[in-house]
């Protein structure tokens, strides 16, 4: 019987990062040949073809870049692969995951992983990484499960998996859900039932800007007065707790939110938004009333991925049942 084709393409991070001497800080530089030689294992369960796409650190990759990566995963799987592995920094890995599960309408599954010690580093966790998440691509059993993030022998949901630690080899984490599933003995345990898919077209236009912020105590309103004469489609704000700003920020929402989308978040890093709990000025019931939309528990940068995707396909109309669905 003949093996399955694999795709691996390597985007840069740490998992590709060395030294180019023991006195400098590591920097991408291992391809996506040389990250795969260090896993021979996987090369006798598929046929393996690698590309590495760029060699960055992860905050410097963006969305435009992001759309040609998905269009290369969708040319692999149209070219008969079985499933699809992008590794890439760790750091806006739930960003892109996201990105990439708004867009991926394929059964084949599309795994993205890293690492948190560097090619070089003593127990580096690269190639256990790479090896689990070219098990998980090719699992039957990930078929028509979309976008999942493998690394440290956890598999979890790009919609609700978050970089949580900033150095700790455990440094992923999908609060309130728990993963996905469990890398056992080299093969995948899925914990959790498939959930309904909902994605996107490509967007048409790419020059949309949503802003990102986040309530903080004490913060001035400049930046949300300037927000609309500095050309911002969308804003989505990491709001205190169940999704709370100040008064200061209430008022100046209700201007923004009569122009553009404004979504609202928690800043806490898990749970949901509230709906219908709190009525101070600045709480969910003042800020629904004032036009603004609760992201319940999807996260606030992954609501702006969604905002960008809606806005880019002229669909932000959409944007309430987007978040019912991803924030449920
Ligand atoms: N520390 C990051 C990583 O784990 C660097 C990056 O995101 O590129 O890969």
């Amino acid at each position: 019987m003949s093996l399955p084709r694999l795709s691996i393409a390597a985007l840069g991070g740490t998992v590709s990062m060395q030294a180019a001497s023991p006195d400098q800080g590591v920097v991408p530089s291992v391809n996506g040949q040389a990250l795969l030689e260090q896993v021979p294992r996987l090369t006798t369960q598929a046929r393996i073809h690698v590309e590495t796409l760029c060699l960055q650190p992860s905050a410097s990759l963006d969305f435009d870049f992001l759309l040609g990566v998905f269009d290369w995963a969708r040319r692999q799987v149209e070219q008969g692969a079985s499933g699809v592995v992008i590794t890439q920094g760790t750091d806006t890995l739930e960003e892109s995951a996201f990105f990439f599960e708004l867009l991926w309408d394929r059964d084949e599954p599309l795994v993205l992983t890293g690492a948190m010690r560097s090619a070089a580093e003593i127990s580096a966790d690269g190639p256990a990484n790479l090896l689990h998440a070219g098990i998980v691509a090719l699992a039957s059993t990930s078929r028509g499960r979309g976008v999942q993030v493998v690394i440290n022998g956890q598999v979890h949901g790009a919609s609700r998996v978050r970089k949580s630690d900033a150095l700790a080899l455990e440094a992923f984490s999908s609060p309130v859900f728990g993963a996905n599933g469990l890398i056992i003995e080299n093969t995948v345990r899925y914990l959790h039932a498939p959930s309904a898919r909902k994605t996107l077209p490509p967007p048409r236009r790419s020059g949309q800007r949503v802003a990102l912020l986040e309530a903080a105590l004490s913060a001035d309103t400049l930046l949300l007065e300037k927000l609309l004469e500095l050309g911002y489609d969308g804003l989505v704000i990491a709001g205190f707790g169940a999704g709370h700003v100040s008064k200061g920020w209430a008022e100046a929402i209700t201007a923004l939110a009569l122009q553009i989308p404004v979504v609202i978040g928690t800043r806490t890093g898990a749970g949901s938004t509230a709906s219908h709990s709190y009525g101070f000025i600045g709480s969910e019931i003042d800020l629904i009333q004032r036009g603004a939309q609760m992201t319940g528990l999807l996260c606030p940068r992954k609501a702006r991925i969604l905002l960008w995707l809606l806005i880019g396909c002229q669909r932000s109309n959409e944007l309430p049942d987007y978040l019912q669905h991803f924030g449920k």
